[in-house]
């Protein structure tokens, strides 16, 4: 049996109105330029990467062989030998959080968690699912933590294991904080019990690739990372990397076992597709594809800081950034891109397939605003 007429329209009208919704697209993270064409005849197969991608499961239709691969590829961009990081591919970047911060909460059930105040809103509610106690952080103006406000507040818990969650790149302004510099002020104020996770869902995908290189990765202090896979790289449906310490896991998975599971993901069944079009992106894309990729987003950030400035507009950005923070225009423009707008800020972020002619198109309509005025 097909479907009625009526569906049938239905589905097509949602083809066209999807199909030109994706056209401008500023305002948000999200990556279009792929081709997964290739992989479509795995559509057919109920693929499901159950628990642990690094332990052997009787269910064998599945993509862990390529999903160890992406942990692993992924590992070494952050600086951490494959021996001793445990990983799997998450929904986004929200579980990856939701993940690093279980294992802190297992392994210092009487932590505190910092995270400032321009932090994703997935934070606070894995604080809130997990019932961890947590301070909220100022921010700089840019976005950063704000580090003297930090170890103030730090100080006020001595008494508490630290769990600090650093944003590489915020949502807003793409501010990265240095987990450097955070570690070294709880090793400074000699909290022996911290961790430190790292929330890179956007910038994780091409912090490494930048120079001078932020300090964000397991060389920089951190004990867990987080990233979205359908951000930097781009897939059609969402997809994540959360990598830990294996050491770090293996203590709570020990603990996990004695209260009778051995489940490690935070979902039994998982996507077994997402695996598999990550590996099938990062060995397409490669290294050299991932610097051409950031180059090109950074050139195309400098550009539209340039437009936005020479039409007398206060844009700025982040050093290094590829978002473009600047005072919000009109609400028909704001929709007619797609521009995430808070606080009277609007911004764009100039993923790699933002082509020069759009940020024209874009700089065209704010001019022509202006000229009414
Ligand atoms: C997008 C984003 C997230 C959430 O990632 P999802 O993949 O949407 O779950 C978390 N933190 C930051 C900073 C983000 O930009």
């Amino acid at each position: 049996m097909g479907l009625h007429i009526t569906e049938q329209q239905q589905l097509e009208q949602l083809y066209h109105t999807i199909k030109n919704t994706t056209q401008r697209f500023l305002g948000y993270p999200v990556s279009k330029d792929f081709d997964y064409s290739e992989l479509m005849p795995f559509l057919q197969f109920p693929l499901n990467n159950l628990g642990d991608p690094f332990s052997e499961s009787t269910y064998q239709v599945d993509s862990r062989t390529m999903e160890r691969e992406v942990v692993n590829f992924f590992a070494k961009l952050f600086r951490a030998h494959e021996d001793q990081i445990w990983g799997y591919v998450t929904n986004g970047g929200s579980e990856g959080n939701l993940y690093g911060l279980y294992v802190a909460r297992e392994l210092y059930p009487k932590g505190m968690v910092y995270f400032s105040e321009a932090t994703h809103y997935s934070i606070q509610k894995n604080v809130a699912l997990l019932n961890i106690d947590y301070v909220i952080i100022k921010s700089l103006p840019n976005g950063e933590v704000d580090y003297n406000d930090l170890k103030k507040t730090i100080g006020f818990n001595r008494h508490r294991p630290a769990i600090v969650v650093a944003n590489i790149g915020t949502t807003m302004t793409e501010a990265k904080d240095n987990t450097k510099k955070i570690k070294s002020i709880l090793e400074n104020m000699a909290i022996k019990k911290h961790y430190i996770h790292a929330d890179a869902a956007l910038a994780g995908g091409f912090a490494p690739f930048v120079t001078p290189r932020p300090k964000f990765d397991f060389e920089d202090g951190i004990d867990s990372i987080s990233i979205s896979g359908h951000k930097f790289i781009g897939s059609p449906m969402p997809s994540g990397v959360v990598i830990v310490k294996k050491d770090n896991r293996d203590r709570i998975a020990r603990r996990i076992a004695y209260i009778g599971s051995s489940d490690a993901t935070i979902t039994g069944s998982r996507n077994g597709h997402t695996p598999l079009f990550l590996w099938y992106a990062i060995k397409k894309i490669g290294l050299e594809g991932f610097k051409k990729r950031t180059e090109h987003s950074l050139a195309v950030a400098s550009y539209t800081e340039n437009k936005l400035n020479g039409l007398g507009i206060d844009a700025w950005r982040n050093p290094n950034a590829i978002t473009i923070v600047f005072p919000a225009p009109s609400k028909k423009v704001i929709n007619k891109w797609q521009l995430a707008t808070e606080k009277r800020q609007s911004h764009i972020i100039c993923m790699p397939n933002v082509p020069y002619t759009q940020i024209d198109e874009f700089i065209a309509d704010i001019e022509s605003e202006m000229c009414v005025v």
